[in-house]
């Protein structure tokens, strides 16, 4: 049986942004050389989030429409009068900060479309996603 705790880090660009961090993901696992197991991925951030879903240009752009709506950025929230963001933890709480995801003879077992993405909501910054892994 085999644990490892790690992190990867991820430098956002704008204040919403969606980054797929697959290929980090995938050259985490060959590094370790890690076979058959669950990871969680994790990003210990409360204006960040992690989903499972499809990289396409347009669907990306509608997510950040449809998490604007939803959390009214522009909103009198009471939020906003410590630190103007409220909106991004709205959204964070929406996505949820986590996904478990598992991994079947050293690949992570995605479905066609599903690739691992990072929700920035409040950019930009550093962002951390930590990786747990138990299995073989
Ligand atoms: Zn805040």
């Amino acid at each position: 049986m085999k644990f490892l705790e790690d992190s990867i880090k991820v430098s956002t660009k704008s204040t919403f942004e969606i980054v797929d961090i697959t290929g980090q993901v995938e050259t985490w696992i060959e590094t370790n050389k890690l076979k058959n197991g669950i990871l969680l991925a994790y990003t210990p951030h409360t204006t960040a989030a992690l989903a499972l879903n499809e990289n396409e240009k347009g669907l990306k752009e509608d997510i950040i429409s449809f998490l604007k709506e939803l959390t009214k950025p522009e909103g009198n929230w009471k939020h906003n009068l410590i630190d103007v963001n409220a909106h991004a933890h709205l959204a964070n709480i929406i996505v949820g900060n986590d996904r478990i995801i598992p991994i079947v003879k050293g690949r992570p077992a995605l479905g066609t479309w599903q690739r691992i993405l990072l929700i920035e909501l409040d950019g930009p910054r550093e962002r951390t996603v930590k990786l747990i892994y138990i299995g073989e």
